[in-house]
């Protein structure tokens, strides 16, 4: 195994190859906390990418709740409960030192899914910890999320009082997700064909259709679970991260990036997603004015998924501010509270920036902020705050602007002739 560094865990780690980094890679940020499970950017995908014969179990994009809910069933408790039986004194995060960039959320010293395998697994050649989900726990996304269930064993019946689990009061929140296209990819790790590919342009993990052999070595790796298997091909397949659309060479771009299909179907308005520039070892160019480069690495407010697993994940999301904060750090690692704080109470700048969030289908590479008159002055949430009317501008890669938002929502009028018409 090589030695590559991981920023998220802010230390070196074991990969079965040298560190490749493109120029620019592929990343997203979501802000869960407005996700509505409307299921849109799942069928955005699902209707462009994954509507033929032998892909009906495949959600390359999909939305699940938590806790209860995963697509495949239970795949994150599944990869976490094995990386504690490999490792069960590792997973502790030590320390946060906020001012580092190359390590932001501190160190992880535990075991990520390379290291394990390395130490744990049998044959000596296994390279990730994983598993391969049985063909029932793709079958049937979001069942029973969200619904009433009856008391246990008994069919169509309801719980006249409600039940409390026995962990957590009640609570719950949407998690969307898409693959990563990670820095440190398992898939790609475990692939024996080395079939799976990073895009030297833009980061996007691809697997070569024509020499996949189905050996699904990385539906078994991928601790996301975002490799798919194909029966009737007999080949894997994984979201292409809509790359003509972010080479803009789909024809509906006109020549200048777009975002993803599911990133621009979004009605909760939660998803920006964008090309961001790294160093030669697979950190982040500073890049001030790119709206992902402040979200995750200014106003931290954006923590990856599960970074213990190792793959040096993509995406990165607002934590949703009422979940207990014990289940949400496991989830996105030492950086929750912060993030929560900052949130809940956003500077001037943060909330300019949260503006840009789906005000076009154009990838934003830079923004700018024009100073507005005081809009608002008093408490909130048992501070004092001042909202300001900033106009927040987006660009494009060329530079041109994309379109203008300001903070306070415009209001229109709607005129007479069109009153009750929709
Ligand atoms: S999320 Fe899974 S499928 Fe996507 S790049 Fe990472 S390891 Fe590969
Ligand atoms: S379209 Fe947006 S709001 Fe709707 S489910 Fe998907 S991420 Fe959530």
């Amino acid at each position: 195994m090589s030695q590559v560094y991981n920023w998220q865990l802010g230390r070196q780690m074991s990969y079965p190859y040298d560190g490749k980094y493109p120029e620019r890679q592929f990343a997203f940020v979501f802000n869960i906390n407005r996700c509505i499970a409307c299921q849109s950017c799942t069928m955005a995908c699902k209707s462009t990418w994954t509507f033929s014969k032998g892909q009906e179990h495949m959600w390359w994009a999909n939305v699940e709740t938590k806790p209860y809910g995963g697509y495949p069933h239970a795949w994150d408790v599944k990869i976490l409960d094995l990386l504690h039986q490999a490792d069960p004194d590792g997973r502790r995060w030590r320390g946060a030192s906020a001012e580092n960039p190359q390590a932001p959320y501190g160190q992880f010293p535990g075991k990520t899914i390379f290291e394990a395998a390395e130490k744990f697994l049998e044959p000596p050649s296994a390279r990730v910890l994983g598993y391969l989900p049985a063909d029932e726990e793709w079958n049937s996304p979001n069942i029973y999320e969200d619904n009433p269930v009856g008391p246990k064993g008994v069919r169509n019946q309801f719980h006249l009082t409600g039940e409390q689990l026995p962990v957590h009061n009640t609570w719950f929140f949407y998690l969307a997700r898409i693959c990563n296209h990670c820095t440190y990819p398992a898939c790609l790790a475990a692939c024996p064909r080395q079939a799976i590919y990073k895009r030297p342009e833009d980061g996007i993990v691809l697997i070569d259709q024509s020499e996949c052999r189905g050996y699904r070595k990385c539906v078994e790796a991928c601790p996301y679970k975002k490799s798919m298997y194909r029966g009737n091909t007999r080949v894997s397949e994984k979201c292409i991260g809509c790359y003509p659309r972010v080479e803009g060479s789909d024809p509906e771009t006109g020549g200048e990036p777009m975002e993803t299909r599911c990133m621009c179907a979004c009605i909760g308005q939660i998803r920006m997603q964008s090309l961001v520039k790294l160093n030669p070892d697979g950190t982040w160019a500073e890049d001030r004015q790119h709206p992902l480069y402040y979200l995750v690495h200014v106003a931290k407010v954006a923590l990856p998924l599960y970074p213990q697993f190792g793959t040096s994940p993509n995406g990165f999301y607002i934590p949703p501010r009422w979940v207990p904060r014990e289940y949400l750090r496991q989830m996105f690692g030492p950086g929750v509270d912060q993030a929560i704080e900052r949130y809940s109470n956003p500077d001037r700048e943060l909330l300019a920036v949260l503006q840009l969030f789906r005000r076009s289908n154009r990838i934003i590479f830079r923004y700018e902020i024009e100073e507005g008159p005081l809009a608002y002055e008093g408490l909130y949430r048992g501070k004092q705050v001042r909202i300001y009317n900033d106009t927040a501008i987006a660009f494009g890669e060329n530079g041109r602007e994309l379109f203008r938002t300001t903070v306070e929502e415009p209001l229109h009028v709607r005129p007479a002739k069109h009153q009750n018409s929709i």
